[in-house]
């Protein structure tokens, strides 16, 4: 049975759709559009209700973000973001205390930040640099992120840096729940946003700089990864495997909403005297455009009702991983081929597809690049692990070489 809350994104995605030109030229955040996602209860959607959300699956959260992205890319960011990545990471592996702390802030429209690139720490997060040096009951933070979605305007973050402990020793990669609240000037001593990055598209979302000097963070915040500081990073990006399925969600809801145009737009316009809709080249765009977004719905369903071995209760790492990659290259052409059957009117501002079409590229680039999901693919065909290895080849998983031994 479909989630009620679907037809009541559906609802509010007029207005969604009204000022998305806005938000994108005056580059500024949708607080109008969090309030609305507030009010009808889809930020925070998948929380666990014993912590105040309705407890609805990534699956029902995915169809409630394919209806806000035909409209607006930017508000189903913030969906995406508001239920799944960091807040699933902390209802799914947070102490009672962190879980009922970072609740209230996601229900009240907080949209928490996921800080896990660096300058020199990109497709290669594993090489991050940020450190969390343990000082008593407390751990001292440094270094920096960059690309961060949110900067600026997020209060929660989850911040990953290597853990270290009070030698210096390190024990693992770690995330840390750190409230800060820049707007309002209320941020830990040490934390500053330093720079925004000028997009091409989804221009409402700053994507920012933070630095960490010496800030200083209590141990109760350090979010611990089920098997251990050891394995933390591994535990940590299964918890992004539901951003990825929201992020893939989101290009097929953008693709979906650029069929709608182009089918409207072809029934209007007439050429050669006879609606551009008799075309038979125009047809067969429409029609590959169709299927593809289908097929790629399906794929991100699929992963949506996944989960990944040993119990896990996020999506499967390879389905998150193909829906990903399948959807934001498909995306980027149906809304291409759209804003061709719109010829210049689809170029220039007066109709959506140029900021769709701006907006959708970023899906092959943040969440994993799309080299980085196909490496991690073939991986597990292969068997062998990922990231791929400073002299360039991808190592044969120690189970595999055991099997083939
Ligand atoms: C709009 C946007 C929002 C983002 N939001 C966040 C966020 O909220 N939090 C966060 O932590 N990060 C965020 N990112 C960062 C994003 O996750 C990184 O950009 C991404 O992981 C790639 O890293 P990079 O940009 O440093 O590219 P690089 O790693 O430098 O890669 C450059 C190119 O080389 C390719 N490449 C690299 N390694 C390999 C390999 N082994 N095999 C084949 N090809 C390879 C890549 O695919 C890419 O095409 C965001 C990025 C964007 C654009």
């Amino acid at each position: 049975m479909t989630h009620p809350l679907v037809n009541i994104a559906k609802e509010l995605s007029s207005g969604f759709e009204k000022r998305a030109a806005g938000w994108d030229r005056s580059r500024t955040y949708c607080w109008q559009n969090v309030s609305e996602l507030v009010h009808a209860g889809i930020m925070g959607m998948s929380i666990p209700k014993e912590y105040g959300g309705q407890g609805a699956s990534f699956l029902d959260v995915a169809m409630v973000i394919e209806e806000i992205a035909r409209a607006c890319t930017l508000t189903a960011r913030i969906v995406v973001e508001g239920n799944m990545g960091g807040i699933s990471a902390v209802m799914g592996y947070g102490s009672d205390a962190q879980k009922a702390f970072c609740a209230p802030h996601v229900l009240a429209g907080d949209k928490p930040a996921i800080c896990i690139t660096e300058p020199e720490a990109g497709s290669a997060a594993t090489e991050m640099r940020t450190t969390a040096r343990k000082k008593g009951s407390r751990f001292v933070l440094n270094g920096t992120k960059h690309w961060i979605t949110g900067g600026g305007v997020s209060k929660l973050h989850l911040v990953f840096a290597r853990v270290l402990d009070e030698a210096g020793c390190e024990q693992g990669v770690g995330a840390f729940i750190l409230f800060a609240d820049p707007a309002n000037g209320n941020s830990p001593e040490g934390f500053s946003v330093v720079g925004r990055e000028h997009t091409m598209g989804l221009c409402g979302m700053p994507e920012a700089e933070l630095q960490f000097d010496n800030v200083e963070i209590d141990a109760k915040w350090l979010l611990h990864p089920p098997s251990g500081l050891k394995h933390g990073f591994a535990d940590l990006m299964n918890a992004y495997n539901s951003q990825r399925v929201g992020a893939a969600m989101i290009a097929v809801g953008v693709a979906a909403g650029a069929l709608d145009h182009a089918k409207r737009h072809l029934l209007d316009r007439k050429q050669f005297g006879r609606p551009l809709a008799e075309f038979q080249g125009l047809q067969w765009m429409l029609a590959d455009m169709d299927t593809q977004i289908h097929a790629a719905r399906l794929l991100v369903h699929e992963a949506a009702r996944s989960r990944g071995p040993n119990g896990s209760r996020y999506p499967d790492m390879t389905m998150a991983a193909r829906a990903k990659l399948f959807a934001s290259e498909m995306a980027i052409k149906v809304v291409s081929d759209a804003l061709q059957m719109f010829g210049a009117r689809g170029y220039g501002d007066q109709e959506p597809l140029e900021r769709m079409y701006r907006d959708v590229r970023m899906f092959t680039i943040g969440g994993g690049t799309t080299q980085i999901l196909r490496t991690q693919i073939a991986g597990s065909i292969l068997g062998m692990k990922t990231p791929q290895t400073r002299d360039g080849y991808t190592r044969l998983s120690e189970t595999m070489r055991d099997a083939a031994e």
